[in-house]
């Protein structure tokens, strides 16, 4: 059997990291300190511990949170207000509203209330716009975290075939953008798509974000391919059955560890990056 690359994203989000560092030290000694706000509203456990892993990410590497929670009844005027009040905050660098939102609250319109230069999540149309044209400085972190990890192992993506199985905003959408900007090329693939293992059968690389426990299927995979699994399902399980994965990629992100680590890492990286656009750098 051929040597297995393991994607290890920690190691990848480490080496994003050590690079912050520096930046953020650069930042401080001009007076800045860069600050991601985090809006909660409500009381979902999963958003609560996904929103207090990203402070701690940002406490331990010296960049500020400022975390809003808001109540479940908040109205979306309620909460374009808070936006809006933190578009004009001059301390603030980035602005992370956690989905979902309760039901009653228009998601989207809030996501479209953060202004562009704060937009470090990548979630407003303009954003996502911009990454479709190449020229987005902020895509969606889990996209950019797949970017990432091809980077840091070289992972040629340039002529060959990646398929995306999910076409949600935050991720399959962009990440296909992403990847066609590489100049892969790119099938998208969704609930709809018919025989959607042969589709997956042709990929040099795949892309796994349907949220499904296991869904990709060891028989689907291309010998040599490489796997990169966003899923993240209960039990800390991906989208990928990783065993049977395994053994005919010749590249994969296990979860956890894998593409998740570098999600935050990416989150992280925006944020100084806007820190500094914000004084011209
Ligand atoms: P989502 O909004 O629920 O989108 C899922 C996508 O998968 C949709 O486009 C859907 O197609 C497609 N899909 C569903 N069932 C399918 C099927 N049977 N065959 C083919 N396609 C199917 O989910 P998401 O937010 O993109 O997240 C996807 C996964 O990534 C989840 O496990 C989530 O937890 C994980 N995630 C991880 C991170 C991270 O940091 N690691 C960040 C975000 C999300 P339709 O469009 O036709 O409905």
């Amino acid at each position: 059997m051929s040597e297995k690359l393991i994607l290890d994203g920690n190691v990848v989000a480490n080496a994003v990291k050590d690079e912050l560092r520096g930046r953020i030290s650069a930042l401080k000694e001009k007076g800045i300190t860069p600050c991601l706000a985090t809006i909660l509203v409500g009381d979902d456990p999963s958003s609560a511990t996904y929103v207090r892993m990203k402070g701690n990410a940002c406490a331990k590497l010296g960049i500020e949170s400022r975390k809003i929670h808001l109540d479940k009844q908040t109205t979306t005027e309620e909460l374009l207000a808070t936006i809006h009040s933190l578009n004009k905050d001059e301390k603030v660098h980035g602005i992370l509203l956690q989905h979902p939102v309760p039901s009653h609250i228009d998601e989207r319109k809030a996501f479209e209330a953060i202004e562009i230069e704060k937009d470090v999540d990548g979630v407003t149309s303009f954003g996502y716009g911009q990454t479709a044209l190449g020229f987005g400085k902020y895509p969606s972190c889990t996209p950019a975290a797949i970017m990432k990890i091809m980077e840091h192992y070289n992972i040629e993506v340039n002529g060959k075939h990646a398929v995306v199985v999910g076409r949600s905003p935050i991720l399959g959408k962009p990440v296909s953008a992403l990847l066609l900007n590489k100049d892969a090329t790119v099938t998208t693939c969704h609930s709809r798509t018919v025989h959607l293992e042969n589709h997956v059968r042709q990929a040099d690389i795949v892309i796994a974000a349907v949220g499904k426990p296991n869904f990709i299927q060891g028989e689907w995979i291309k010998p040599g391919a490489v796997i990169l699994d966003a899923g993240y399902n209960k039990g800390n399980i991906g989208d990928v059955d990783y065993e049977a994965c395994l053994e005919k990629a010749s590249a994969i992100t296990p979860v956890p560890g894998g593409v998740g680590p570098v999600t935050i890492s990416m989150l992280l990286k925006h944020t100084v990056d806007s820190a500094e656009a914000a004084i011209g750098e």
